[in-house]
């Protein structure tokens, strides 16, 4: 039987297991990345194994999300991050220099390899057909240390393009529309393979536009098959020599088949505050805009950018609506410098911003309060950009350049009957872009170029805290009960004021769960931990393993949740937090406060294999919990965690 692309890259790295969806597969990784906020664990996990140098074939240490220094903290993380690149040889991109995915698309993504990245929107490269998948920082250090990352075979689901997007309607369109047929967990355990004519149709950043969304549908990963588009644009970054021809086979088989007519697309928008909440834009024409961003890891290369600037050209925006550009990386930048449209854009009233995540995670250009803005990112999920009660849309660039030109939302459809001279910018380059974008990157230190080769440790780097092994009582209270989809955000936010503790577990954990209970840390502190109630997709989102390790760091022993999102249930099991699914009576039965009891001897039940776990809530009514965990991550928990586990296979040589 032929393969998919998917397989044919698996079956290259595989190392442990076989390509049978739901079974764990072991895969070998080329490449890794990391950025900031997940970073300085990563390394701090890297020195606790004890490696001298990283394994892969490449490593990449990014700072992009928070790079403006409010104080010490953060300038001491970015030096240590440095010295941690330059002291186990990896290259080091510097802080301005752009967001993780855009960078290393431009610098570093290559066909047919294998990338893993502590950052849940690491599949972005796959619309240049690498294979890339999000984890957490800790399997990034194992990773880096040689160890197979193990994952679930995913399904893999093929996304038939037909035809071609009509005049307004973008990359951004084709996310938006399949987020709004299969919602926010349409994608768990599944890579979503796009082909067909309107796969062929699509520049590289178009395409990665699209494989970076994949994550928003909870998607193991996303990617495109290559071919001519791929080898000029790697040609355009001078890495012509890294492209690889990959097809499916033609008998390859797929586990589901989702066509979509390009033809019949339109501007789309997805409303506050999830990604699928997607709409038609003139169901939502006529809503007042007070900010429009146009950036971030989604919509931040130049080609993202130039819509815009095409637009404006010779326009101004409305008066009473901001309009910024947050390039994804200074290549972007760089080249609308070069080719002149960042006078035409400052002229019509835009701002410009740093290349960084800012924004996207609430650190620099918050909205007012009760206001609403239209960004190009991936994520609006409540709070996210700053302030609780924000009223964020998602849309393209051109939908975003629209709406600043009118001061409210509106299809560009409409905006160009109306204004009579508006033309859909398209997507035809300047000069340079076709003479080559790549430049020799003066921000990026290689490893040949360190400047470090010991580690720097500012004050506020602590230690990583370890739990060694796992208790056979597990029992306490019901310290938090959360609804469905909560995301990491909730768990640990990531604005300024908080991921300045970063590296600091021990006051970064003051912060856990804050925004859905500001006296929780302090309840977990005095009940000496316990254990958290969930619903449906607990943990969606980024991968910030902050978000397992300060409830652990807090006692939580136990969460008991309808299902979890990928990323997340594995850094449970990483900081030996043990994962466990109820039913919906069950979540509908159990309250917050309730005294709940395991049973079983839960470490003895661990060693086991055991699936099934009894469950006592105040003395009075039991139910079943499930563990759905492979044997390797059965050994894992027993350990305690994965850097227990992983010091114990190094002790014993295997
Ligand atoms: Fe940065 Fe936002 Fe992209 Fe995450 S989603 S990498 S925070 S721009």
């Amino acid at each position: 039987m032929g393969q998919t692309v998917t397989e044919k890259i698996l079956d290259d790295h595989l190392v442990d297991g076989e390509l049978t969806p739901g079974e764990e597969i072991g895969i070998e990784i080329d490449q890794v990345l990391t950025q900031d906020t997940t970073g300085t664990m990563v390394w701090l996990q890297f020195e606790a194994l004890d490696m001298d140098e990283i394994q892969t074939e490449l490593a990449a240490q990014y700072c992009d999300h928070q790079t403006y220094q409010f104080d010490f903290k953060n300038t001491d993380d970015h030096r240590f991050l440095r010295s941690a690149a330059g002291t186990y040889g990896a290259y080091f991109s510097r802080p301005g220099n752009g967001i993780c995915h855009q960078v290393h698309k431009e610098n570093f993504a290559a066909p047919g390899k294998t990338l893993l990245g502590s950052d849940s929107h690491t599949p972005t490269p796959g619309g240049l057909g690498q294979f890339a998948i999000g984890a957490g920082g800790l399997d990034i250090a194992v990773a880096m240390g040689g160890g197979a990352y193990y994952v679930e075979m995913p399904e893999v689901v093929n996304v038939h393009l037909e035809g071609e997007l009509p005049e307004w309607a973008t990359a951004k369109d084709i996310a938006l529309h399949l987020l709004g047929e299969l919602t926010v967990k349409g994608g768990v355990g599944k890579v979503f393979e796009y082909t067909g004519p309107g796969a062929e149709s699509l520049t590289i950043p178009e395409r990665t536009t699209i494989t970076n969304l994949g994550t928003e549908l909870g998607a193991t990963s996303s990617i495109f098959p290559t071919d001519e588009k791929t080898k000029n644009w790697l040609a355009r970054q001078g890495r012509e020599d890294e492209y690889v021809e990959l097809q499916p086979d033609e008998d390859a088989e797929y586990a589901e088949e989702i066509t979509v007519n390009l033809d019949e697309l339109e501007p789309l928008i997805a409303c506050p505050s999830m990604p699928d909440k997607v709409v038609p834009v003139s169901e939502v024409a006529g809503t007042e805009v007070e900010q429009t961003i146009i950036g971030s890891c989604t919509n931040g290369a130049y080609e993202d950018i130039l819509p815009a600037a095409k637009m404006l050209e010779g326009r101004e925006i409305a008066k009473h609506t901001e309009m910024i550009i947050a390039p994804g990386s200074k290549q972007a930048s760089e080249m609308l410098a070069r080719e002149g449209w960042t006078a035409e854009l400052m002229a019509a009233g835009v701002n410009f911003s740093e290349a960084t995540c800012g924004a996207c995670i609430g650190i620099g250009h918050v909205p007012a309060s009760d206001s609403v803005s239209l960004r190009t990112f991936n994520r609006n999920f409540e709070g996210r950009s700053g302030i609780e009660d924000d009223s964020v849309y998602l849309c393209s660039p051109e939908v975003a350049t629209a709406a600043a030109i009118k001061g409210e939302i509106v299809d560009p459809r409409d905006l160009a009957d109306e204004l009579g001279d508006l033309e859909a910018p398209g997507l035809e380059m300047g000069d340079s872009y076709t003479d080559g974008m790549g430049q020799d990157d003066a921000d990026i230190i290689t490893p040949e170029e360190a400047i470090d080769d010991e580690l720097i440790k500012g004050p506020n780097i602590g230690d990583v805290p370890l739990r060694d092994g796992i208790d056979s009582d597990v029992a306490g209270e019901a310290l938090l009960k959360m609804e469905d989809n909560i995301t990491t955000d909730h768990i640990i936010p990531a604005t300024a004021d908080i991921l300045k503790f970063r590296s600091n577990i021990d006051k970064l954990s003051d912060f856990t769960l804050s925004r859905i209970d500001d006296t929780f840390a302090d309840r977990a502190r005095e009940a000496d931990g316990g254990v958290l109630v969930a619903g449906e997709n607990y943990g969606q989102g980024s991968s910030r393993e902050h978000a397992a390790l300060c409830p652990m760091y807090l006692g939580i022993e136990a969460v008991f949740a309808q299902s979890f999102a990928r990323i997340h249930k594995a850094n449970l099991f990483n900081f030996g937090i043990v994962p466990l699914e109820i039913d919906a009576d069950t979540y509908e039965r159990i309250d917050q406060g309730d005294d709940v009891e395991i049973l079983d001897d839960v470490d003895a039940a661990v060693r086991q294999g055991r699936e099934e776990f009894d469950v006592r809530v105040n003395d009075d009514w039991e139910f079943t919990a499930t563990l759905d965990a492979s044997d390797r991550e059965l050994e894992i928990l027993a350990a305690g965690g994965k850097l227990s586990w992983t010091k114990q296979q190094h002790q014993s040589g295997s």
